[in-house]
């Protein structure tokens, strides 16, 4: 048990014997302690945008530290964290039966049906199908204020197909996608901290509603702001989003990822024979390569944080026929929405000039998907940070950091440091002139709606390439599993934190209003007729689905899937040489 635990556990014992006095001494001193790290990162290191502008407007936002330090409050969490710990095994079922579904987005069918169930089976209300999104639902249990909202995305990843527990590329099913990003493991998280914490509202009768809801498709950026459009978070008063990690943190303000907005151009041409009579077609994919030309060009003269990149959809049938219609499909991304409204206005006239050039027309532009960037909230990033601190890191096996090394040596990292062992610190964010791109995630969308944190918890492998096999070894593995408990431990904690501490809520409104969204105010990305994209990935789940149905794990015959799979932990690569094994 890591020391933060201990710490955590022994204040509990200690608290009903102090008496009020000291009691109130004691916290008044924790404020001061709390409050002075923080106040010192409003110095030179403060970004120009955002964060607020006086040491009075900054002490004003901090959370209450002595609500938060509360004793019934301390007693309440340390309890929440027993309780994530006793359903581990509970915990580790969620996380390995998903990895086995490896469903790709919009097409999470079998992973929201088993998840739904779960949380009904456990007294939550289930709206199925919402905002346009077949595998999309929100979960709700509790009634009245405080509306907590947990979240975290649940698709995978093309090609990501990989045996879980083995330190080199061995795919399960071979071409098919799988939990390359580690999107199995946030729900699991999600779900234990909501039943803990749940518990604990029935006993002590708080009021309050635990909302949770799936990032579908977060892998294209598809599903969020639909979720944002249909009004899900209208009453939502805090969203605590969790994603996987290799280490336990969380942050505030602006984050280093971008923004995006992602648009698919279709050119229409007309067709001729491509030898017989060429001068009578226009070709569609010419003016899909010349805007891909144009977009590279342009691209020299944007700013350094942009990030651009695009896929062909559809180049034509064969050679012998003009393409009568080609698309392409653009990523465009920056670190401010008007930034990437500016960037898709440049796509748009590259697409049009395209157009000129070949005789064609742009027949359509369509929004695949879009995020905003995230801006997190200043004072439930700092609880949350209290939180991890107070739980600290997994303890890792030596056969967890074999595995870690083995795999930061198959992908070439720059450093063989195994897993984590040092916990994250809550850094300032940085200015928008040190920026240097970044990815995206569509929680941006739900982080300028409500107040908002992302808890990342250690489930991977620190330094690998993201969107790869290799990003899914850890995921069915105690490296994950752990992880997850330990992530939902701090959910539940910081929930706590929401539900019994009313400051928390009232400062994190205060950040929301006065500073956040000051001056930048949302509207969506997506323009009113977008509607989500539900029908991508669909052809490929039809081909890979029949094969990975063979390896859905069975938790009622295997304690585990690496046990189910027959996988020895940890499954290196000299073991495979020397057994003669191979591929
Ligand atoms: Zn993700």
């Amino acid at each position: 048990m890591p020391a933060g635990r201990s710490r955590l556990h022994g204040s509990v014992t200690v608290v009903p014997v102090i008496t009020v006095a000291l009691l109130t001494a004691l916290t008044a001193l924790t404020a001061l302690v709390v409050t002075t790290p923080t106040a010192g990162a409003q110095g030179p290191t403060r970004p120009v945008s955002g964060p607020p502008k006086t040491a009075a407007d900054s002490a004003r936002l901090l959370p209450s530290a002595p609500a938060l330090d509360d004793p019934r409050l301390v007693t309440l969490k340390a309890e929440a964290a027993k309780s994530v710990d006793s359903m581990s095994t509970f915990t580790q079922q969620m996380v390995d039966m998903v990895f086995s579904f490896g469903e790709l987005g919009f097409h999470e069918v079998e992973t929201s049906r088993y998840l739904t169930g779960i949380l009904e089976q456990n007294g939550f209300k289930v709206e199925r199908g919402v905002a346009g999104m077949p595998t999309a639902w929100i979960a709700t249990w509790g009634s009245g204020k405080p509306v907590v909202a947990l979240g975290s995305d649940i698709d995978g990843i093309p090609q990501a197909s990989q045996k879980p527990g083995v330190a080199y590329h061995d795919p399960l099913v071979p071409g098919a996608p799988g939990h390359g990003e580690g999107h199995n493991s946030g729900q699991p998280v999600n779900i234990t901290a909501a039943l803990a914490v749940k518990r604990i509202m029935e006993r002590e009768k708080l009021p309050g509603t635990i909302m949770i809801w799936p990032g579908v498709a977060e892998e294209l950026v598809g599903g969020k702001a639909y979720l944002v459009r249909a009004g899900y978070f209208r009453n939502v008063d805090a969203a605590l989003f969790s994603h996987v990690d290799d280490n336990l943190s969380t942050s505030w303000g602006s984050t280093t990822g971008n923004g995006l907005v992602s648009v698919e151009y279709t050119f229409q041409g007309q067709a001729a024979h491509a030898a017989g009579s060429p001068w009578r077609g226009r070709s569609a994919l010419d003016a899909v390569e010349l805007m891909d030309i144009g977009w590279n060009f342009r691209r020299e003269h944007l700013r350094l944080q942009q990030r651009s990149h695009s896929v062909i959809r559809d180049g034509g049938d064969q050679p012998n026929v003009v393409p009568t219609t080609a698309s392409v499909w653009y990523y465009f991304r920056e670190t401010e929405y008007p930034r990437v409204m500016t960037m898709w206005a440049i796509g748009d006239s590259v697409a049009r000039g395209a157009a000129m050039m070949t005789g064609t027309t742009l027949a359509r532009t369509r929004v695949l998907g879009s995020a905003w960037p995230q801006h997190f909230n200043k004072p439930i990033a700092e609880a949350m940070t209290r939180n991890a601190k107070a739980v600290g890191l997994p303890k890792w096996s030596e056969a967890d950091q074999q595995l870690a090394r083995a795999v930061q040596r198959e992908v070439k990292a720059e450093k063989i440091k195994g897993l984590s062992t040092v916990l994250d610190t809550l850094e300032p964010p940085i200015k928008d002139e040190d920026k240097r791109g970044g990815g995206s995630d569509d929680i941006g969308d739900v982080s300028w709606n409500v107040p908002t944190v992302t808890l990342r918890y250690p489930s991977n492998i620190p330094d690998l390439p993201g969107h790869h096999w290799a990003n899914a070894i850890s995921m069915a593995t105690p490296i994950a599993h752990k992880g997850a408990t330990t992530g939902a431990k701090v959910q539940a904690m910081t929930m706590l934190d929401l539900l019994v501490a009313p400051a928390l809520l009232d400062s994190a409104r205060v950040y929301f209003r006065d500073v956040q969204t000051k001056d930048m105010k949302y509207q969506p990305l997506m323009r009113p007729d977008d509607r989500p994209a539900v029908e991508l990935n669909a052809e490929l789940m039809e081909r890979y689905r029949p094969q990975m149905r063979k390896y859905y794990y069975d938790p009622t015959k295997y304690k585990t899937y690496l046990e189910q799979l027959g996988i020895k932990y940890p499954t290196l690569r000299s073991e495979r040489a020397s057994a003669g094994a191979g591929k």
